[in-house]
């Protein structure tokens, strides 16, 4: 994959002193081919590289990072701005309600994508409808109903046995029926075809016209690759949009499409989804989507929810604990508790980088063994905790009556406690993480 391809180029160039312009030629070769066999369109792949090689041969005189750093900066900071910079937030009308129409073709996951949007727009105090236009499809109207109903939304939609009405008709008088009921956003979920076809653009296009929306958002199936370009091209043309939504990031879609999409439409992504579920869903992130590419892992999701629930300093003097390999298992204890409210530690785990390669061990983890490990520590004095080297024979009896466990737990916690801190230490060498550098084992 992209994510396994970038990491090893990047791995490449570890503990060199400089970066020559051999390097940055060489690194970028491997990129560029890395990129196109992620399906992203080639002028994008040209414009990327151009800035990266750019980037990467000015960058060798400021010698505050190491070059490996360097790279993984320039490479990241130009994916980020591929990507689109800063999330974009959706655009709403002063005088409600909004309108937001979803455009795309069939099963790129536009009613899906009413019931999450809905479903986030309910949680931040909004009161949304959603109004039923896609009457091409014989279950589709009941479709977004019962897609509704989940997110606890009303839906809109023409009276049965109407015969077939006009989705363009249905938009208009939804507008109304949300004036009229009190709903401040309107979500227009529309018809789609397979492939791209005059009548569906041009049904989408009236409906555009005649209820004006505040957005239109383009719904992209991620795991299309280059395929995005060029429908994205036929919508821009036929329908015309104001944003993106990636849908199926679940799947193992390469990447592509979401390089591409944004940087040849000029639109920005706002959505991706990932999953079938309602809760599937969140605002585009672009820095954590390209640190995802880049293979390191969710890193700045783990950030931010290790944030809620550490305490700034005592993190840092973690992680400088970890880079010189003085952690304790006080600390091992503290940083066991605070993960584990952040949720299932295999979760937690999977967003670390490098995770990939660690499925195995990842498997094995699990939260009742956790239990076990922490009535151990608890069971060791401050003492102990602080230097496990004291824990003799004798202490690993008392610990473990105390526990509750058998002697041969506490070994086996001891034992891979001194295990996980070297493991973690290399970690944290291969980061850059503070101190990381000092120590041996
Ligand atoms: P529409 O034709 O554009 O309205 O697409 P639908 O919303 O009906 O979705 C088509 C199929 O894709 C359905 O089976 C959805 O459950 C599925 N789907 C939609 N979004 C996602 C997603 O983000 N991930 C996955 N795995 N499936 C999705
Ligand atoms: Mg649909």
């Amino acid at each position: 994959t992209l994510s396994d391809r970038l990491t090893s180029v990047l791995q490449n160039l570890r503990g060199r002193g400089r970066l020559s312009e051999a390097d940055v030629d060489a690194t970028a070769r491997e990129i560029r081919i890395a990129l196109l066999e992620a399906d992203v369109a080639l002028p994008v792949v040209r414009t990327f590289i151009a800035n990266v090689k750019e980037r990467a041969k000015g960058a060798e005189v400021s010698g505050a990072l190491n070059p490996a750093q360097q790279v993984v900066k320039i490479v990241n900071e130009e994916l980020v701005k591929i990507l689109g910079g800063e999330t974009r937030r959706l655009n709403l009308a002063k005088t409600p309600p909004s309108v937001i129409m979803l455009a795309g073709l069939q099963g790129s996951g536009k009613t899906t994508l009413a019931g999450k949007l809905a479903r986030w727009l309910t949680s931040q105090g909004h009161t949304p409808l959603l109004v039923a236009c896609d009457l091409q499809r014989p279950n589709a109207v009941n479709q977004l109903q019962v897609v509704g109903e989940r997110a606890g939304v009303p839906t809109y939609a023409p009276e049965p046995g109407n015969g077939v009405g006009d989705p363009v008709d249905v938009a208009r008088r939804s507008i109304d029926e949300a004036k009229r009921a009190q709903h401040d956003i309107v979500i227009v979920d529309t018809a789609g075809r397979l492939g791209v076809d005059e009548e569906m653009m041009r049904q989408a296009a009236d409906i555009r016209e005649a209820v004006q929306p505040d957005e239109v958002l383009f719904v992209v199936d991620a795991m299309i690759g280059q395929d995005a370009v060029t429908t994205a091209e036929a919508f821009r043309d036929g329908v015309g949009f104001t944003g993106v939504v990636l849908t199926k990031l679940d799947g193992d879609a390469r990447g592509g499409a979401a390089l591409s999409v944004r940087e040849v439409t000029g639109q920005p992504i706002l959505f991706a989804s990932n999953g079938e579920k309602l809760e599937d869903f969140d605002a585009f992130h672009p820095d954590r989507m390209a640190s995802r590419i880049l293979g390191m892992g969710d890193v700045l999701t783990l950030i931010e929810q290790a944030e809620q629930a550490f305490d700034k300093d005592q993190a840092e003097a973690t992680a400088a604990k970890i880079g010189t390999g003085e952690l304790t298992l006080e600390d091992f204890l503290e940083q066991m508790l605070a993960v584990r409210k952040m949720g299932p530690i295999a979760n937690l785990l999977g967003m670390l980088p490098g995770a990939g390669q660690m499925k195995d061990q990842l498997a094995q983890v699990d939260d009742k063994h956790l239990d076990r490990l922490q009535a151990i520590i608890r069971g060791m004095t401050p003492a102990e905790r602080d230097n496990p080297k004291i824990i003799n024979a004798s202490r690993r009896a008392r610990i473990a009556r105390g526990s509750g466990v058998a002697i041969r737990e506490v070994n086996d916690l001891v034992n891979r406690f001194y295990e996980a801190r070297k493991m973690m230490q290399q970690m944290a060498g291969r980061f850059g993480f503070p101190g990381a550098n000092r120590g041996g084992s």
